[in-house]
């Protein structure tokens, strides 16, 4: 790679970087030298000129994103070498499968790859920036996804346009780097079958992160009367459907949301008499609807995407638990989620227990849930832990 700056830290300030945590804030800098402009490769120095590794420059709290943590300087071959190690990571967690052909090929710092997400689905890797680094760099990515994945990449599609900082979002960014395909694109995940649209679907088209936890919900849901609330894609219903839920009912505020859940559930081909859409606020939704329900599952959007917005969201989760657990019928099943990072798992925990308070119902712990292990967390960087989840029993 093209090394174009040299930052050297203050005395003392290498101390998170030895310990490989990969954001290096402004405040650590002593000086800077040669081009350190956003998005460029720069090599970070100790006080006493020693290299400590090299990362991404872009101008704000956030400094220097570390993709290196040696003094060797990264070749050609770097986003090839690490696409190799991720790829053999989900390899050892038997991704891909004969069953389940999406995953997350990159989650960012759990990969050494801050501010860079890969979906892969089936063929087709869906490429997210979050960074200027990243989005510098997306040809010499598509050129190692190309290196690792071989003739089994049919196309790479670049989607950073909501991620990148605002000063460099371009419409005209997103779009095939390589190959072309149509949409919607089918997966299989766990054997059941999705309908992906990467081009104008939410994130990357589909929430790769709730699969282990989907899987568990079948368990719960034979005979069952299932809500599945927030439920875009309708993952969690086609899993209750599977299991062989006596009925599901699906709720998201967005049209497009629902039509995609319809869709899903006749590619599977359910008895769509079994199933019913409701286009509607789930607040809304939960209001009438007292001992109706066996199990419900409760996946917000991140209510928290700022420190700032922390309260307000605390706020919401409670609300929302409590609504449910005050309707669920007794002996019922709520899968609760929270995928803010800024609510850890013991605060969102907490605001579950507050909610309990408020409903007034005996309610127990049955299972804690997390990310599944394609989106790894590095020990060394706690905050890449961002989907917290609880089984709750309510009496
Ligand atoms: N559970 C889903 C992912 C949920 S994403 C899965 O397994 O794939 C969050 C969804 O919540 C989005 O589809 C969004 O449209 C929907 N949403 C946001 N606010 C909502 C609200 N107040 N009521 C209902 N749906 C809402």
């Amino acid at each position: 790679m093209i090394i174009s700056g040299i930052i050297v830290l203050k005395k003392g300030k290498e101390i998170s970087l030895q310990r490989f945590h990969p954001w290096l804030f402004s405040g650590a800098i002593q000086k800077m030298e040669g081009l350190v402009n956003d998005g460029v490769w720069v090599e970070v120095r100790d006080a006493n000129n020693k290299t400590l590794g090299f990362g991404h420059y872009q101008n704000g709290s956030i400094a220097v994103r570390m993709l290196t943590f040696d003094s060797v300087t990264p070749d050609e071959s770097f986003y090839t070498k690490k696409l190799a190690q991720a790829l053999s990571l989900r390899a050892s967690a038997y991704l891909p499968s004969m069953h389940t052909n999406c995953f997350r090929l990159v989650h960012g710092e759990g990969d050494g790859l801050t501010g860079l997400v890969i979906d892969y689905y089936d063929g087709v890797a869906i490429v997210q920036a979050h960074s200027t680094g990243m989005h510098a760099d997306r040809e010499a990515i598509t050129a190692g996804l190309q290196a690792v994945l071989k003739d089994k990449l049919k196309a790479v599609y670049y989607k950073s346009q909501g991620t990148l900082p605002g000063k460099i979002r371009d419409e005209k960014s997103d779009g095939y780097l390589f190959g072309m395909t149509s949409v919607p694109h089918i997966v299989k995940e766990h054997d059941q079958k999705f309908l992906i649209d990467w081009e104008s679907g939410q994130k990357t088209g589909f929430f790769l992160d709730q699969r282990e936890n989907r899987k568990l919900l079948a368990d719960f849901s034979r005979n069952k009367k299932v809500l599945n609330t927030f439920c875009y894609t309708g993952g969690f219903s086609v899993y209750a459907l599977h299991a062989g839920a006596a009925t599901v009912h699906s709720v998201d505020s967005s049209e497009k949301a629902v039509e995609l859940t319809r869709k899903n559930i006749e590619l599977n081909g359910f008895d769509t008499q079994q199933h019913e859409c409701f286009a509607m606020d789930t607040f809304d939704f939960l209001k009438d609807k007292k001992d109706q329900y066996d199990v419900i599952i409760l996946d917000p959007p991140a209510f928290a995407k700022h420190r700032d917005a922390k309260h307000q969201a605390m706020k919401g989760y409670q609300r929302l638990n409590a609504e449910a657990m005050k309707m669920i019928k007794s002996g019922g099943i709520i899968f609760t989620f929270s995928c803010s990072q800024v609510i850890d798992r013991k605060l969102f925990y907490d605001t579950v227990t507050s909610a309990a308070i408020q409903a007034g119902r005996d309610i127990k712990v049955l299972s804690h849930l997390c990310q599944p292990a394609d989106h790894p967390v590095s020990i060394f960087h706690p905050e890449g832990e961002y989907l917290k989840g609880l089984v709750l029993s309510v009496v």
